[in-house]
């Protein structure tokens, strides 16, 4: 167990009590919040697993005590200014008393909602980015890097086309798949050129200031 914390400031708060954020060390999946005083914080120290200050028993509360699902300390961080920890650990099974692997799990839709710009990181960091180093033979998307950048780029201009026509349609099922299309030959034709979209939304960012 690494601690790269400094000191935390327990009379900040009127109740003494710190939030506590606990993520999963492999995942890095947010895993659950709970609230520490300064002797929760000390016998977690000592003993390796999580123990917080339960509101709602009013008492120390060792997460696993009963199940046997702890969490093993790797890490405690405290905040820039002392008033929340976070903590690294590896659970022992699941963290959520429903029995989900997290407490904010897929069941919660905002999970879901603000995953979805990464998707596009993600697609062509990974996905993308993949298929043109490493070209297969099956692969439409390594058959267009291999066919070049006007290739490229006609399909982009070719989905473009598409998303006007079916724009002036009211199937918004035909229309999502087409602007589908459009930005997955986006992203390929970014990745032709070497540019993240990252740098795309840097530029977005900077207009917008
Ligand atoms: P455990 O600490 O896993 O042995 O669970 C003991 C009790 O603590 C459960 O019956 C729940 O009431 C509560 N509990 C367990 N896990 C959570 C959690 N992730 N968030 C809130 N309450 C929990
Ligand atoms: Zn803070
Ligand atoms: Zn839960
Ligand atoms: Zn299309």
């Amino acid at each position: 167990m690494s601690e790269t914390y400094s000191t935390i400031d327990f009379d900040k708060s009127a109740d003494g009590l710190v939030p506590v954020i606990v993520q999963d060390l492999h995942t890095d999946k947010v895993l659950m919040l709970g609230y520490m005083n300064s002797e929760a914080l000390e016998r977690t120290k000592k003993e390796g697993t999580v123990t917080f200050f339960s509101r709602s028993k009013q008492r120390l509360w060792t997460k696993g005590e009963t199940s046997g699902n702890f969490l093993f300390v790797n890490e405690i961080i405290a905040d820039c200014d002392g008033d929340t920890v976070l903590i690294k650990a590896t659970p022992a099974g699941p963290v959520c008393h429903t029995g989900a692997d997290t407490c904010f799990g897929e069941k919660n839709s905002q999970h879901a909602r603000i995953g979805e710009a990464d998707f596009l990181n993600y697609l062509q960091k990974k996905v993308i980015r993949e298929r043109k180093l490493n070209p297969t033979e099956e692969s439409y998307t390594s058959s267009l890097f291999q066919k070049g950048i006007n290739k490229i780029a006609q399909k982009v201009g070719e989905e473009a086309v598409e998303v006007v026509i079916e724009a002036k349609d009211d199937d918004s099922d035909l229309f999502k798949n087409e602007v589908s299309d459009l930005l997955f030959h986006l992203l390929i034709l970014l990745e032709q050129k070497n540019i993240d979209l990252d740098e795309v939304i840097d530029v977005l960012r900077s207009r917008h200031q």
